[in-house]
């Protein structure tokens, strides 16, 4: 079976036509995956039971995703779900909500993971260390959003932006992440507008050319680390023949091509690679490439890395802001519920996660509130 979540709008027109229904029945279809986030086939009441029947005779479903576990941390701005797919296999996706600039109405991230494990083997990813299952399918991916964005609904809020910086690394499940690229920012579909994703790569060059060459308007974070190549070959040993040298011109390559700066995400690791002298060696790196960089103070995780200071992360930070590099930290976020990727689905195989909220596996789509508003494009 395929899950209709799978179908790009111009499918479900084909799909419609194919079964010799009118073309206004792929308007209802949209409707009820997108806006009302049916869970089933049968909660379609527009459409005629023989339509259905035949949607499921040419082998389409709707399968959606399971909410296992769900924890918030204190300050509530983060919420970590445990998903299962329908094989059964559990993936992490987050929600963290920030206060927008300019006092207007917070912003809600989607934090994706595109496979369940991942290959990378970053040492002080929690994910890395778990090694890699398999790819997700779009669908998936999309099952994920449309999760949060069912708890979202709630309130009479909806998703702003989706980050694919969850479980795995998008650009090595290329086909599946840019059809949920695709299915997200349809605007018959999710509807998102392309300039709120973001892709994170760990650095697959080959990956970036062919992104930038796709007419997509994402944006597009490379996971740095390390100004030079012996350092970053320590902290992702998969790195292996790409060079620093190597993600600077894809970086600038994706830029002409696209006209969209590349940021650097940049861990920040106690005594490894938190340095002034690494900091000093960063900015010479990146001066005069117009580049952001997100200084992301590690989560404490199995790979036995420390967090820096404050004290640290701030002189870090200094060093790059004096040589003119844009520059941020990012807000901590969720740390007491096991937010960095791979962490909450690594406590619960554990079975450490005591505190977390277990839910009796509830399916996260169905018959529900319509959104308060679909999950249109939100000017920042
Ligand atoms: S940091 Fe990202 S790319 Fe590296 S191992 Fe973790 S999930 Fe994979």
């Amino acid at each position: 079976m395929t899950s209709l979540l799978r179908l790009l709008p111009h499918e479900i027109d084909a799909l419609v036509a194919r079964m010799g229904q009118p073309a206004y029945r792929a308007r209802q279809l949209l409707h009820g995956l997108y806006r009302e986030q049916y869970a089933s086939l049968g909660e379609f009441t527009t459409l005629p039971a023989t339509f259905c029947s035949q949607i499921q005779d040419e082998g389409y479903e709707l399968a959606p995703a399971v909410e296992v576990r769900r924890v918030m941390s204190d300050d509530g701005a983060t919420t970590k779900l445990l998903l299962r797919m329908a094989d059964g296999i559990l993936i992490e996706t987050v929600l963290m909500q920030y206060a927008a600039a300019g006092g207007r109405s917070r912003r809600s991230t989607v934090c994706v993971s595109t496979q369940a494990g991942c290959a990378m083997g970053c040492v002080f990813c929690a994910t890395g260390q778990m090694g890699f299952e398999r790819n997700l399918r779009a669908e998936e991916v999309l099952a994920q959003v449309l999760a949060v964005q069912h708890l979202l609904a709630q309130r009479g809020e909806h998703v702003t932006n989706i980050v694919f910086m969850g479980m795995g690394e998008p650009l090595a499940n290329y086909a599946e992440t840019i059809r949920a690229v695709r299915l997200l920012t349809d605007v018959r579909a999710f509807g998102l507008g392309q300039r709120h994703i973001t892709i994170s790569t760990v650095g697959l060059v080959h990956a970036i050319d062919r992104l930038a060459a796709e007419q997509l308007q994402v944006g597009l974070a490379i996971s740095l680390h390390a100004p030079n190549d012996e350092l970053r070959q320590r902290l992702v040993p998969t790195a292996g023949p790409t060079s620093v040298a190597d993600l600077m011109a894809a970086a600038k390559r994706y830029f002409h091509a696209t006209g969209r700066r590349v940021t650097f995400e940049y861990a920040l690791l106690d005594g490894v690679n938190d340095t002034p002298e690494v900091a000093a060696e960063l900015a010479r790196l990146l001066r005069g490439s117009g580049s952001h960089v997100n200084l992301i103070p590690v989560n404490p995780t199995a790979g036995g890395f420390g967090r820096p200071s404050r004290t640290r992360t701030l002189t870090f930070e200094r060093v790059l802001l004096d040589a003119g590099i844009n520059c941020t930290v990012r807000v901590e976020k969720g740390t007491e519920i096991s937010a960095a990727c791979g962490q909450l689905r690594t406590d619960a195989a554990n079975g450490l996660a005591a505190d977390l909220i277990p839910l009796a596996s509830v399916p996260v789509r169905g018959r529900r509130q319509s959104p308060a508003a679909p999950a249109q494009s939100q000017s920042r």
